[in-house]
């Protein structure tokens, strides 16, 4: 296990997959009934950008740091701003005590989630790299709302499903840093599916090798599972070596206007982090309401 997030905390990735994390929550927090969220890779919940890490790569500032100065300048649509206003409101929060009102803290997914959480929700995360494991431990010590346990993230698809709150959200966000994770995702939705079918799932997956990419979502439609949401950004046309060009979520049962919101925040985003305005997105059904055939 040598994957750090701390080098890739707020890149354009984080900042896709955490706006479709915050509008998967909001919507599913219409409902009064208490939500579990299981984050099965979990990572360190608070990044420091000043750090070593981040300041080797410098990836925040091809991300979160284009939405800040976009902000700043006031040139975010309205009707987008209102969209990822509540994310941005966590970073402020975040960051409300660093001098000068610069960035330096961006929340991962843990702590993303804890602050968007209402009295009634529940995270379990889970991280298995022993020492970012006590560091996510220690951020959330004496949270009676938050778990955070030393576990393999695949492993709780099968044992933490169902949540005995009937209503969950599970984000699974391996590292790929291991042949065979894209396999992993597929075997692994399919396992929690059959144990929580109504279930809300969010699946991160790199756009680098297409092939890989095309078969990930062969193998999906495949699953014969209903209601997949693909949700693509990609910031150049496609690399003729393996290269990050992109990034996805795949959204099993996705909330009901998840799409409609994409919609309005894809295209921005692609023109943001677009390197020599090839930026792009996709948004597409993999299997529709109808159960597929197999
Ligand atoms: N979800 C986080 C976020 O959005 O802020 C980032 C997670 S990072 C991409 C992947 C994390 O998974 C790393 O912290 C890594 O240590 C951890 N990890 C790797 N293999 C794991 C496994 N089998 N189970 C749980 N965590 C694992």
């Amino acid at each position: 296990m040598n994957y750090r997030h701390a080098y890739h905390a707020g890149n354009f990735a984080d900042v896709f997959k955490h706006i479709v994390l915050t509008r998967v929550l909001l919507y599913m927090q219409r409902k009064e009934a208490a939500l579990r969220v299981i984050d099965t890779h979990a990572g360190i919940g608070r990044y420091d950008l000043s750090g070593v890490e981040a300041g080797k790569t410098l990836e925040w500032r091809s991300g979160i740091e284009q939405v800040f100065d976009a902000k700043a300048a006031g040139s975010i649509p309205a009707a987008m701003l209102e969209l990822i206003a509540p994310y941005l409101d966590v970073i402020e929060q975040e960051n409300s005590a660093v001098k000068d009102n610069s960035l330096r803290y961006y929340p991962g997914s843990p702590l993303l989630t804890r602050h968007l959480m209402r009295e009634q929700d529940r995270l379990s995360a889970l991280e298995l790299h022993p020492q970012d494991y006590k560091t996510l431990a220690a951020l959330f010590e004496g949270d009676y709302q938050t778990r955070v346990t030393e576990l393999n993230g695949w492993l709780a698809l099968g044992a933490h499903l169902p949540p005995k709150e009937k209503r969950g959200l599970v984000l699974v966000d391996p590292p790929f840093e291991i042949a065979g994770e894209f396999d992993r995702l597929v075997e692994g939705l399919v396992k929690a599916h059959r144990r929580f079918a109504t279930g809300t799932y969010a699946l991160w997956y790199p756009v680098k090798d297409r092939r890989e990419v095309n078969r990930f979502i062969a193998n999906l439609k495949e699953s014969g599972l209903p209601k997949i949401l693909r949700l693509e950004l990609s910031v150049r046309a496609p690399s003729q070596e393996p290269r990050f060009d992109g990034t996805g979520m795949i959204v099993v049962n996705p909330p009901y206007l998840l799409q409609e919101e994409m919609t309005k925040i894809s295209p921005w985003l692609a023109s943001l982090f677009g390197e020599n305005n090839q930026g792009s997105y996709k948004i597409e059904w993999i299997t529709g309401e109808e159960r597929a055939e197999k």
